[in-house]
C-alpha cells in the first residue's frame, strides 16, 4: 500500500498517542449522554453533543445538540454538526478556539470534517464507530495534513456510550419482529 503522508500508516490508521484526559471531561460527556437519551426517546440514533468553551481557566457549555436525523429527515442532523453550528452562531466566529467538542460517538467523516474546518483544537468521544469513525476506527482526519490537527480523546465514558447504542439497535430489532 502506498503512503499517504509519512505521518500516516500505510493503512491510513493509526494508534492515538495516550490521550490526556482532563477531570472535567467525564462532566461534559454526561450532558452529551443526557442528549443522547433524549434523541433516543424520539426514536433517533442516540447521539449527543457538547462543546465547551475555555475563558479565564473556567469551562462553560456554549452548545449543545443531539442527532435530529429523522425529525428533520436530513443526513447533515448529526449532533456534532449542530453543536458547532450554534457555538458558532453563539460566539460569532466560524473559528472554535479554546472549545472542546464532547460526542457520545466517534464523529463520522462529514462531522470530522467539520471539527477540522471549525478549527476545533479538541475533541472526546465516548464510543467508537467500527463502521463509519472518522477519528480512528475507519479512518484517523486527524491524522492527514488537512491544514489543522485537533488533538482526539478517545474512550470517555466508552461502556455508557456504546451500551446506550447497543440498547437502542436491539430494541429496533425487536420492535421489526
Ligand atoms: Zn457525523
Amino acid at each position: 500500500m502506498k503512503r499517504i503522508h509519512p505521518n500516516i500508516p500505510a493503512d491510513g490508521r493509526f494508534e492515538p498517542r495516550v490521550p490526556l484526559i482532563l477531570p472535567h471531561d467525564e462532566g461534559f460527556m454526561r450532558l452529551a449522554l443526557e442528549l443522547a437519551r433524549e434523541a433516543a426517546a424520539e426514536g433517533e440514533v442516540p447521539v449527543g453533543a457538547v462543546i465547551a468553551e475555555r475563558t479565564a481557566g473556567e469551562y462553560r457549555v456554549i452548545a449543545s445538540a443531539r442527532n435530529t436525523r429523522e425529525l428533520e429527515k436530513t443526513a447533515s442532523g448529526h449532533a456534532e454538526l449542530r453543536a458547532i453550528d450554534e457555538a458558532c452562531r453563539v460566539r460569532g466566529d466560524w473559528r472554535l478556539t479554546d472549545c472542546t467538542l464532547y460526542v457520545t460517538l466517534e464523529p463520522c467523516s462529514m462531522c470530522a470534517g467539520a471539527v477540522l474546518n471549525a478549527h476545533l483544537p479538541r475533541v472526546v468521544y465516548g464510543a467508537k464507530d467500527a463502521r463509519a469513525g472518522a477519528f480512528g476506527s475507519v479512518v484517523n482526519l486527524a491524522a492527514y495534513p488537512l491544514g489543522f490537527t485537533p488533538e482526539v480523546v478517545p474512550g470517555v465514558l466508552a461502556d455508557e456510550c456504546s451500551a446506550l447504542m447497543r440498547g437502542f439497535f436491539s430494541s429496533l430489532r425487536e420492535k421489526r419482529k
